[in-house]
């Protein structure tokens, strides 16, 4: 099984990019939680509203979870078979369909930056290592941006159940929280 996932734009230049010979299938293991910012990017790339890609979860966090009518809830990308409803297998070959605007959290797999440095996951499901000299100034700056958006995201959570909580419903949120990213993006 070949998976073309794309963490990385594919001007990547690199002799050692493990997606492209990938067994792990990292898109079928992990539900995709995401953030205002994801969804935004999302609903612009893909010209849908949010209840067409996006799952409601019990809240993984109870001092942060969304509160709406439906309940605590968390939101993450629709799957299909267990599998992110995103990729695409077409002869064995797997894609994510969504690669210019996919999530933060995919942007990022398997990084994570621990005391300022670039490391792997330790729990990775990659076959190899990467090459993290190669790919450190691009994902810094990204995993920077990425906290950045969790942020802004868990500060609009806690204005809204502060404000609204259960009076209002998962639709009235999206809305309320596309809202805040345009204006976050014009200001
Ligand atoms: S598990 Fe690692 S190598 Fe495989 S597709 Fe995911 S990021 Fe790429
Ligand atoms: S959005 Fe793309 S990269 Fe992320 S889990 Fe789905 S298929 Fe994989």
């Amino acid at each position: 099984m070949t998976l073309i996932s794309n963490n990385f734009d594919s001007s990547t230049k690199t002799g050692k990019f493990p997606c492209v010979s990938c067994h792990t299938e990292c898109c079928k293991e992990y539900v995709i939680f995401v953030n205002a910012h994801d969804v935004h990017r999302l609903s612009k790339g893909l010209e849908m509203s949010p209840e067409t890609f996006l799952e409601i979860y019990g809240a993984k966090d109870f001092s942060l979870g969304i509160k709406v009518k439906e309940g605590l809830i968390d939101l993450a990308l629709k799957q299909q078979n267990s599998t992110c409803e995103f990729l695409e297998e077409t002869k064995d070959v797997f894609r994510c369909t969504v690669n210019d605007f996919k999530p933060g959290v995919c942007k990022s797999y398997p990084f994570e930056m621990k005391n300022g440095k670039l490391t792997q996951m330790s729990s990775m499901m990659c076959p190899v290592d990467w090459d993290l000299l190669e790919f450190e100034k691009m994902m810094k700056i990204h995993l920077k941006k990425d906290e950045s958006e969790w942020k802004f995201y868990d500060a609009l959570v806690k204005d809204w159940n502060g404000n609204h909580g259960v009076k209002k419903s998962l639709s009235e949120f999206l809305k309320f929280m596309l809202d805040k990213v345009e204006s976050s993006l014009t200001s």
